[in-house]
């Protein structure tokens, strides 16, 4: 097991940096996001972990403590202290929001986040209809956060920026969808248009990198600098950090590992291709075998998730066939995650998404036949941990998107001033 978070940073949020590792930021910057990690820190505290004298630090806070930024108030008295206790630097929670969104085929959630990293309000959206055009998505995207505002009492105009992330091939850096289950359409300029919609700049992501982020802010990543979240939903997702940030490849199409190869000319994957691992273990797939195996053929207008809570109850109950699925899935699942492992040597792999709750995905088999396809040494063997966030991991990692940004924004001295 890990250390529990609550012994590491009692407080805060975001990654948690050993002394060496920079933030690669300008220097403002690197305080707001220090102390929001920290949630709250004496001035020479900060000084050493930032490298800088404390005079550096003397002279910066002022500004952003003027700008409501920051706030000093007394520090936790330590035990065994003496003397005058010392001031903790904390961040003005109000001082901004931003909103996150994850657009799903089913079901959208959203949060509103203050500048601390707290959520403020959360909600969701069902919709039985998994494709819509861009101009239904927008005008959905634009009621939920509607029902979030509402829900705190906050108006639009204190809202700086949004972060949506959704299943596909996303260009985060463009704002373009070059395929996504979720749009009849490629190659949509969807964050031009959600911009619009929501009335704040609004940046687009893949929603595995989403929940990588929320891992690096709010769960077991935040005291790794290199970690890989597996996410196992209708896709199956990857993201990758790296230096306590996130990495997603030169053109952002990177960590695609639904879309990696286990079988040459195996089963049709819905990215048009063959081999897949998605094609293999991902919901539809699953599905499809089901509904031979348990001869669900009147039941065949049944959303996936009910079919496949049935082939689960099957399994659990003692059917043979329901069983062998799963076992099938179970094993291209250990072969994904051996290449996964064989290519990073991550300190840290974390199971996650709504379909954690079928144990098959990492039952002790699973991880035992892993264990026989990674390249054998004596190093330790790898190590995991599963995550079940619940639906607002996702659309808290978009809302980390967008503070991130607004932070970065914020400390800009020009704005400062
Ligand atoms: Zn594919």
């Amino acid at each position: 097991m890990l250390p529990d978070l609550a012994t590491i940073a009692p407080q805060g949020c975001g990654p948690i940096r050993s002394g060496a590792a920079a933030i690669p930021a300008p220097l403002r910057q690197q305080i707001v996001e220090s102390v929001r990690a920290a949630g709250a820190i004496a001035r020479v505290d900060l000084a050493k972990q930032l490298d800088v004298s404390p005079a550096t630090i003397t002279s910066l806070v002022p500004e952003l403590i003027g700008n409501g930024l920051l706030a000093e108030d007394l520090a936790p008295v330590r035990q065994g202290q003496r003397g005058r206790p010392p001031t903790a630097l904390r961040l003005v929670p109000q001082a901004a929001y931003v909103v996150g969104l994850k657009l799903a085929e089913f079901r959208h959630t959203a949060v509103l986040m203050d500048f601390a990293g707290g959520t403020v309000a959360e909600a969701a959206w069902d919709r039985a209809n998994p494709q819509r055009d861009i101009g239904q998505l927008a005008t959905e995207a634009r009621q939920l956060v509607d029902r979030l505002l509402t829900q705190a009492g906050i108006p639009c105009s204190l809202v700086l920026r949004a972060g949506v992330g959704l299943p596909g091939f996303i260009d985060h850096r463009t704002g373009t969808v070059h395929w996504s289950p979720l749009l009849p359409d490629g190659e949509v300029a969807l964050a031009a248009r959600l911009s619009t919609a929501l009335g704040v700049p609004t940046t687009i992501d893949n929603d595995a990198n989403l929940l990588t982020l929320a891992e690096l802010w709010f769960g077991h990543g935040r005291a790794h600098s290199d970690f890989v979240v597996v996410t196992i939903e209708q896709g199956i997702g990857m993201g990758l950090a790296l230096g306590h940030g996130l990495y997603r490849g030169e053109n952002a199409f990177g960590m695609e590992l639904g879309h990696t190869k286990v079988q040459l000319d195996g089963a049709l994957c819905r990215c048009g291709q063959r081999g897949c691992l998605e094609a293999y273990i991902s919901d539809y797939a699953l599905v499809r075998e089901a509904s031979t195996a348990l001869d669900l053929s009147v039941r065949e207008a049944q959303p996936a998730q009910i079919i496949l809570d049935a082939l689960h109850d099957q399994a659990k109950a003692g059917n043979e066939a329901a069983r062998s699925i799963f076992r099938r899935a179970g094993r291209y699942m250990a072969l994904g995650l051996a290449n996964v492992y064989n290519l990073f040597d991550p300190s840290l792999i974390i199971l996650s998404g709504g379909r954690m709750r079928y144990d098959y995905l990492y039952a002790d088999e699973v991880l035992a036949e892993m264990a026989t396809q990674i390249i054998q040494t004596n190093r330790p063997p790898p190590r995991f941990e599963i995550n079940a966030w619940g639906e607002t991991g996702w659309s808290r990692g978009a809302a980390v998107l967008a503070l991130t940004e607004a932070t970065a924004t914020l400390c800009i001295p020009e704005v400062l001033a």
